[in-house]
């Protein structure tokens, strides 16, 4: 493997940087866990590479504070992720969502920005992220910031909606509903429990007011379409309802729902009857403590 790489420590020189291979083949390395693996299977002898893990820039790097919610850095890691305890608190999904990916080594260096630009159907952060309807913040290289919905981030198969002159920079998860109550959690079928990417996952995030009715909610599949779908219909059918009512049949009626968001493929990993059948029973399997 053999290629350029180009480190910039500020967001002046990446933008520069970002410009100035405009007309060759670049791309943006973070933590490299998918970018190598990529770079394997087909090297590209005239590549560049830009180098974002020395980059100086809190729009990047941190994990802050706004008015209207959260924003996480794309250069933050799957495990600062789960060593922030205000994550934890008030994005329960997210934090499970991180723990479960891979293993503890790659989630030292695996970023959100990374897991979200490799836009595979698989992505355990991404998909937290759809059901929590994070915005993303991209960055043009004439200094200009676009902000997207999530789902309209992810456009196909390993592909982002993300032009050759734009990066990247921060995603914002809007605030909670106050005082709600959450139910929030990431379900990740695979073929054994740790280092599996997902032949299934769910995530989903409820809030309920303060009378135990739901208020907002979103849920979201991974693994069983081209891309991470926010499971609408199935999220607007919570609406109202009281949580801890939801019995057998009501949860039934939520999980055909979420099954409309579905178009599998049978591989290796799990055949398309399977990946259906699971994620009926882990969807109906959020109230079953009910
Ligand atoms: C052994 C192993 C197990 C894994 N298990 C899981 C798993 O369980 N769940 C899961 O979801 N993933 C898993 N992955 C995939 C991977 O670890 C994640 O997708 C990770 O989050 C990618 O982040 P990264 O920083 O390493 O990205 P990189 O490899 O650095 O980059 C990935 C892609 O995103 C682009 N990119 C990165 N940052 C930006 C940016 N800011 N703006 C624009 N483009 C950008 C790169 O150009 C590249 O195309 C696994 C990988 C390995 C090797």
């Amino acid at each position: 493997m053999n290629f350029n790489i180009t480190t910039p420590e500020t967001t002046q020189e990446l933008l520069a940087q970002i410009s100035k291979h405009q007309e060759n083949n670049f791309r943006f390395g973070a933590g490299y866990t998918d970018l190598l693996l990529e770079l394997k299977k087909q090297p590209d002898e005239d590549l560049t590479v830009i180098n974002l893990a020395q980059l100086n820039d809190e729009h990047f790097t941190s994990i802050s504070e706004l008015d209207d919610g959260i924003r996480v850095g794309t250069l933050v890691t799957a495990n600062r992720i789960t060593y922030n305890e205000v994550l934890e608190k008030r994005y329960p999904v997210l934090y499970e969502a991180a723990s479960k990916l891979a293993s503890r080594q790659i989630r030292q260096v695996a970023t959100i920005g990374g897991n979200l630009c490799t836009a595979s159907p698989a992505g355990d952060i991404a998909c937290a992220l759809v059901a929590l309807e994070a915005r993303c913040e991209m960055l043009k290289t004439d200094g200009t910031v676009i902000v997207v919905p999530i789902d309209d981030f992810f456009v196909g198969v390993k592909k982002n909606c993300l032009l050759k002159n734009e990066i990247l920079r921060s995603i914002i998860i809007p605030s909670n509903s106050e005082n709600s109550k959450l139910y929030s959690g990431f379900i990740k079928v695979g073929t054994r429990c740790s280092m599996e990417i997902a032949v299934v996952s769910l995530a989903y995030h409820i809030q309920s007011d303060e009378n135990g009715k739901i208020t907002k909610a979103g849920v979201a599949i991974g693994s069983v379409a081209p891309t991470i779908k926010f499971a609408k219909s199935a999220s607007e059918y919570l609406i109202g309802r009281s949580y801890t009512s939801i019995g057998t049949s009501k949860a039934e009626e939520f999980a055909t729902k979420v099954l409309e968001y579905t178009l599998p493929i049978s591989d290796i990993r799990a055949s398309a009857w399977y990946r259906k059948e699971a994620l009926f029973n882990i969807s109906k399997s959020i109230f079953e403590s009910n």
